[in-house]
């Protein structure tokens, strides 16, 4: 059970917490090949929170030979007992290092409040080990087909489920718990082994989970963390080696589409969760006083969140007083260092290109049209890399920053003719993610949503989202399902065999 501590603590601990340096490969802790080491930024104020192991191809190479070996010639993928045993105690480790290493070190390194730690962020990510186990343990491992006869030869059918194999976990910096666990979990259930590369601006999410390995002896190879400063280069490694069978990757489309070319070489199953621009449909009889309040979702996380919706979409009629409205909201909404404050929404963004980036293409939007009606700049403080809350007004669907993903907190608010239209601009994007809509009726939403084609839906403010709930995305958001039983099923392969007769002869 994770100790219980008060806001006040937890901010101190985010001002002091230093993560585990070492990678974690062959069962072993160690240091990079070379040596190695790079500096760890918290983004909210550019301190050094302290150095991280900065492996090379030679560790990447090391820790596939040992999840190849440990998947190959140990008993982890078929023994299902042993497994499940080794993988609870695993997960109440993971779940008692909470409240001192994760959600501190979270704060620090990703730049998550401590509200955005208390849903997706942490709590729902720790939630849904449990979740996993429960699949792990109730899932059906094979089933029996009708029995057939081919040329007088009576055949008995079976189909088994089996792990995939070597997986190659790739995951981003904006929710790496969340996400490091939703691949790491299921991949270790459902029988593989798994090497994990992280981003490099949040290793020690990462690396905390080798240390927790290596604290309840998982077997060696099961589990291996690769931690880099390069964004690319231990990454290659993994999605081209022929012993690797399985690449599940969450970041950019970009990045996704060069690991579908690359993984196409040695066939590899890859399965992408990838960017978004999900819109937020506000049907002309929805409560504005309530719908519009959603376009502050835009500041969670500062807008770094795949299936956070950046577009809103209202009826003509009513733009105007939406635009004054939002504007307001948007100028008095607080952000600042998460460990300055406990009730912060909004914290700083990862690092200062990407905060340039989101400057650049806003300032691109306005170039091609759009006015800025909040926010637009840099946050005044002195220190980390931070954009106020921006609202773009007088924006059309063609402009570039109602189609291609920011990653911050700007929300660009669209005006359509008739639900007709409003169905037309939502599906007019390369991404198929996410997005919300608000009616009078469920009824009416639901016939909506039936038209929208992205992957998951919010109507009229509830959330899909949970341990159960798979998550994927349509068009070049994705391919593969994330979470859920469907979640679990990625890391499976299956295998059909007929054999002559019955078991007993
Ligand atoms: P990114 O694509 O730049 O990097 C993601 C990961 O890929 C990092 O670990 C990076 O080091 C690695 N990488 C980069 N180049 C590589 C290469 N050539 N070979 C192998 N690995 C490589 O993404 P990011 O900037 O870290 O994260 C933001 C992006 O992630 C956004 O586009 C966001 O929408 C997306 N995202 C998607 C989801 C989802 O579930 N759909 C969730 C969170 C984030």
């Amino acid at each position: 059970m994770s100790e219980q501590v008060t806001a006040e603590e937890t901010l101190q601990r985010a001002k002091n917490i230093v993560g585990e340096a070492r990678l974690y490969i062959d069962g072993e802790l160690c240091e990079a090949a070379s040596g190695k080491t790079y500096d760890n930024i918290n983004p909210a104020n550019e301190k050094v929170l302290g150095p991280v192991a900065d492996a090379g191809a030679e560790d990447m190479e090391r820790a596939i030979k040992a999840a190849r070996r440990a998947f190959d010639e140990t008993d982890w993928s078929v023994n299902h007992e042993k497994r499940y045993e080794i993988l609870s105690r695993f997960a109440e480790a993971i779940k008692a290092s909470v409240e001192d290493r994760f959600r501190p070190i979270t704060m620090a390194e990703v730049g998550h409040t401590l509200v955005v730690t208390q849903s997706a962020g942490m709590d729902q990510a720790v939630e849904a080990l449990d979740f996993v186990l429960g699949v792990f343990k109730d899932f059906e491992w094979s089933r029996e087909l009708p029995e057939t006869e081919l040329h007088g030869t009576p055949c008995t059918r079976v189909v088994w489920k089996e792990a995939a194999g070597v997986v190659a976990a790739i995951t981003p910096w904006n929710f790496p718990m969340q996400i490091n666990l939703n691949k790491v979990f299921p991949a270790l259930a459902a029988g593989n082994t798994v090497v994990l590369k992280p981003a490099p601006d949040t290793p020690w999410m990462a690396t905390e989970l080798g240390r927790i390995a290596a604290e309840v002896g998982l077997p060696a190879g099961v589990l291996n963390v690769v931690t880099s400063q390069d964004p690319a280069e231990v990454g290659e490694v993994l999605i081209s080696h022929p012993d690797v069978d399985l690449v599940t990757f969450t970041g950019s489309s970009l990045v996704g589409k060069r690991i579908m070319e690359v993984g196409s070489q040695t066939v590899k199953k890859v399965f992408l969760e990838l960017g978004g621009k999900s819109a937020n449909i506000l049907l002309d009889d929805a409560n504005f006083d309530i719908a519009l309040m959603h376009g502050l979702a835009v500041c969670f996380h500062a807008g770094q969140g795949c299936a956070i919706d950046t577009r809103m979409l209202v009826p003509k009629s009513r733009y105007e007083e939406s635009a004054a409205t939002l504007a307001a909201i948007f100028e008095g909404m607080p952000f600042g260092d998460p460990s300055e404050d406990a009730s912060l929404m909004m914290g700083p963004i990862i690092n200062r290109k990407q905060r340039d980036r989101i400057l650049t293409m806003i300032k691109q939007g306005e170039a091609e049209g759009a006015t800025i009606a909040a926010g637009g700049v840099a946050g005044d403080q002195e220190k980390g890399f931070y954009v106020k809350p921006t609202l773009l007004t007088n924006v059309t669907n063609d402009m570039s920053v109602a189609q291609e993903e920011i990653f911050g907190p700007v929300l660009c608010l669209i005006a359509y003719e008739d639900e007709e239209d409003a169905i037309r601009i939502a599906n007019d994007s390369r991404y198929g993610l996410s997005g919300s809509i608000h009616s009078a009726t469920n009824e009416r939403a639901l016939r909506v949503a039936r038209r929208i084609r992205t992957g998951t839906l919010n109507v009229n403010g509830a959330s899909f989202f949970g341990a159960d709930a798979p998550f994927g995305g349509f068009k070049e958001s994705g391919v593969g399902t994330e979470m859920g039983i469907e979640g679990f099923e990625e890391y499976l392969a299956t295998k059909t065999i007929g054999y002559n007769g019955n078991l007993e002869k």
